[in-house]
């Protein structure tokens, strides 16, 4: 530890001590990061930086530190904890601002200000497409018929009861892995999880709604008392069990603040859907969710990020670390593939979040983006009490991914 580090960790009644010391920049990047996550860590508990437990106490997900121009805030998406947060976030403000200017700006670490950049270039992107793209878009709105006189497959002719049958098989085709088809937010049960093909051999579908992505189960060999090998199979339709994401969808629910009708958010939708397709997406299907709402179906943005690059066979790592001419240029060759795969990931990662913020500058609901769940096209739609309503969820406009031309 340095005496520039040992300075930024003393406690406050050292405050004289610090004093006489010398604040030069340090050539360690990393000091001015420990200390605010040691500050932020009085206020929060960290579970793995930037990651921490949501303020409120209650089990919120995805709950982080970030940095708004150097000062580091807890963000968290609920809005239940936002009061939580504010109290929170102003002690954190305060306890910043005793330190002295030079600490406070040793606190910009490479990764906060590749982070602050990203977060800008979010807000430029939110705000472009709010108040100049949203704008020209209006100029002419899509109404909803204009999906049905489009669609390459002709979907009116098909029957409400038989579209999730087509639709199962437009979208998810050969694919080799689960989908998941159930009711929100009833319990999960395996039998919810079937390849499309299976699906495909069901009577009726089991839920109202269909998983955007496809989910790999764990399973494990067991033997029985009798000597049989039995397969069980495990999981959820939580992130933890997800292959991979198929499909984003767009949705524009009506801005109540601005006393938007459904009808005028319909059409916003379908203006946002026309230019997403004129970006070059492919637009799979227009559903209509049988209560003021469409959805429509594109490709998972950045789907294609190429996979981890594998280990070398044999060895491990530790092994290798030991004895440093084991099969050193294997080992070197992964970590080489390894930084170059990281990096890639990285940019994809900040293309989709500049992406999704300007989605969202144009009215698309954040959370139906990246939901793994959506509602099936063919289904009644059920009130709150599971009584039917006669509305039906169904196709407008279906452009298959996969052929279907034996339904
Ligand atoms: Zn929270």
């Amino acid at each position: 530890m340095t005496d520039y580090q040992a300075a930024m960790f003393l406690s406050d009644d050292d405050d004289s001590e610090i004093e006489r010391q010398d604040f030069a920049p340090t050539e360690s990047p990393n000091v001015g990061d420990d200390a605010v996550r040691r500050l932020v860590a009085q206020f929060v508990n960290i579970t793995r930086w930037p990651s921490c437990d949501c303020p409120s106490g209650q089990p919120h997900k995805s709950v982080r530190v970030l940095f708004n121009n150097g000062l580091p805030y807890v963000h968290c998406f609920h809005p239940s904890c936002a009061a939580d947060r504010a109290t929170v976030n102003a002690q954190i403000t305060d306890a910043f601002r005793t330190l002295s200017p030079e600490q406070q700006k040793n606190c910009r670490t490479p990764e906060t200000s590749e982070e602050r950049l990203l977060l800008n270039q979010k807000r430029q992107a939110y705000d472009i497409a709010k108040h100049r793209l949203l704008p020209d878009l209006l100029k002419n709105p899509v109404p909803p018929e204009h999906w049905l006189k489009c669609s390459p497959f002709p979907v009116a002719i098909v029957p409400n009861s038989r579209q999730w049958k087509l639709f199962v098989k437009a979208m998810y085709g050969v694919e080799n892995d689960d989908i998941w088809i159930g009711n929100l937010p009833e319990a999960q049960v395996l039998a919810d999880f079937k390849t499309p093909y299976l699906w495909w051999k069901q009577k009726l579908p089991f839920g109202s709604h269909i998983s955007t992505c496809t989910f790999k189960l764990k399973t494990t060999l067991s033997r029985e008392a009798s000597g049989d090998i039995r397969i069980r199979s495990s999981g959820t339709r939580s992130k933890a069990f997800m292959k991979r994401k198929l499909f984003d969808i767009l949705e524009v629910d009506p801005d109540e603040k601005s006393g938007q009708t459904s009808d005028e958010a319909y059409r916003q939708g379908g203006a946002v859907a026309r230019w997403v397709q004129s970006t070059g997406q492919k637009l799979y299907a227009v559903v209509d969710t049988g209560n003021k709402s469409l959805h429509f179906w594109f490709p998972h943005y950045m789907m294609e990020i190429p996979r981890e690059p594998r280990c070398p066979a044999g060895p491990y790592l530790e092994d290798y670390k030991r004895n440093p001419a084991y099969r050193a240029s294997a080992w070197r060759q992964y970590e080489r593939l390894m930084l170059k795969h990281k990096k890639v990931r990285r940019r994809a990662f900040n293309d989709r979040e500049r992406w999704y913020a300007g989605l969202r500058g144009l009215g698309c609901d954040p959370q139906a983006i990246t939901s793994l769940t959506a509602r099936l096209p063919g289904v009644e739609r059920l009130d709150k009490d599971g009584q039917p309503t006669g509305r039906w969820q169904r196709l407008l406009y279906l452009d298959p991914k996969f052929p279907v031309d034996d339904l």
